[in-house]
């Protein structure tokens, strides 16, 4: 049987997403062509997200010159949270235990695959240390994470600034996204200086 060569380019389309399998795709882009209203809805939100950002001070997602959480006064200004990625930043967020910034570096230092200081958010990080009195270091607990926070501790320690390490409770070799509210929010509270 020929489909629609419209639908086809649909479906291809949302099979390119991330976790979408091509059964889930054909049946989203069967779903969408049923639905025009959800399909506009979503269409229109899509349009709407191109203007999202990075954020030019922390590298989260911004729709205003900085993110919601620079922009926020209530914040503390005096730690900062490093973090691999939004969905790691997001993660923190629903632990509900963390009230200071974050910064988001966009990845882990990787040699193998050519992932060095230089390609990740890391100088303008130290550009923003200024009346800060710690660093939280949240990379992932992988082997990549470890050298990324290890590497940051060392430089931080340079300029005096104190860093500390999220380690209790989480499970080695994981992503920060992974791991539950109760155990992301313990493994704050508990947060330990690096050594
Ligand atoms: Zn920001």
């Amino acid at each position: 049987m020929r489909y629609p060569e419209r639908l086809l380019k649909l479906v291809r389309a949302l099979a390119g997403l991330p976790g979408v399998g091509p059964k889930s795709a054909q049946k989203l882009g069967l779903f969408l062509v049923q639905n025009p209203d959800t399909a506009g809805d979503l269409l229109g939100s899509l349009e709407a997200a191109r203007a999202l950002h990075p954020c030019p001070a922390c590298g989260n997602l911004a729709e205003d010159a900085l993110c919601p959480i620079c922009a926020d006064p209530e914040r503390d200004k005096t730690t900062i949270c490093v973090v691999e990625t939004i969905s790691d930043l997001m993660a923190i967020e629903r632990s509900g235990e963390y009230n200071g910034l974050y910064h988001v570096l966009g990845g882990a230092l990787n040699p193998l695959e050519g992932i060095g200081p230089e390609q990740l958010n890391l100088e303008k990080l130290f550009a923003r240390l200024e009346g800060v009195a710690e660093v939280i270091l949240a990379t992932g607990m992988t082997v990549e994470g470890e050298a990324t926070a290890g590497y940051l501790a060392e430089r931080l320690n340079q300029r005096h600034i104190r860093s500390t390490r999220l380690a209790y409770g989480l499970p080695v070799g994981g992503s920060l996204e992974y791991a539950d509210e109760v155990t992301l929010a313990r493994a704050l509270e508990n947060r330990r200086g690096y050594q």
